[in-house]
């Protein structure tokens, strides 16, 4: 079922603004992202005229086909999976990748940012349940992975993403903060936590998450 795009952003702006209040400082910032796989660019489009300013594309494909038809106004960063094949078709219009969770990934990023004349903003994709069917590092892992990241030029750690195991939110974003302290202290740049969807946004918000990865609870559910 299709949403009210404006209905649905106004109940999402109200919930996210709620959990600020009660768990964070005001000066933090938790952007609300628009999760746009399935959508036609049309909805996209008036979810960037309601506000709002960043989109998240899943799939090269999808995006490629959708991108020309997009308003301006919205920045893009890339979340699903990423095939080392496919970075060269997203390195000149994506500001920031959220699923970074090899070294050979992040160096191909890397190599292609360089070739772009660019750097690049990354996130390390950390697999915090352990689930074999997720992506993601391990969070044992996840420190040298940081430190080899680190030293790529043309690519920036601006922090880590999740997505939780079902059921497992609270718990899972906890262990994320605690995650993202204990790095930061590392790599002080760090700025950026994204974890949060439709069904577990306000909990994103509340364990100190930057920016709510949202589709469903935007647009209606996916056919
Ligand atoms: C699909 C997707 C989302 C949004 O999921 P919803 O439950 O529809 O809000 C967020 N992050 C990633 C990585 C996704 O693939």
């Amino acid at each position: 079922m299709d949403k009210d795009i404006s209905e649905s952003l106004k109940i999402i702006r109200y919930n996210v603004e709620e959990a600020k209040a009660k768990y964070r400082k005001p000066e933090d910032i938790v952007r609300i992202m628009a999760v746009t796989k399935t959508v036609p660019y049309g909805r996209v489009n008036e979810a960037v005229k309601e506000g709002i300013t960043l989109l998240g594309e899943n799939r090269v494909q999808e995006y490629l086909e959708k991108k020309d038809f997009y308003d301006k106004n919205a920045e893009i960063n890339f979340i699903g999976h990423l095939q080392s094949n496919k970075i060269k078709y997203i390195i000149d219009s994506v500001t920031m990748i959220h699923s970074v969770d090899s070294e050979k990934l992040a160096s191909e990023i890397d190599r292609l940012a360089a070739k772009a004349g660019r750097q690049m903003d990354i996130l390390l994709e950390i697999n915090i349940g352990g689930e074999d069917s997720k992506s993601g590092v391990s969070p044992e892992a996840a420190e040298e992975l940081l430190y080899k990241t680190m030293e790529m030029k043309n690519i920036k750690v601006r922090g880590l993403m999740t997505i939780p195991p079902i059921g497992e939110s609270e718990k899972a974003f906890d262990r994320m903060r605690m995650l993202f302290d204990d790095l930061k202290a590392k790599d002080p740049d760090m700025d950026t936590l994204s974890m949060g969807m439709s069904a577990d946004y306000a909990l994103g918000v509340k364990y100190g998450s930057n920016i709510v990865r949202i589709g469903s609870g935007i647009f209606g559910s996916r056919k």
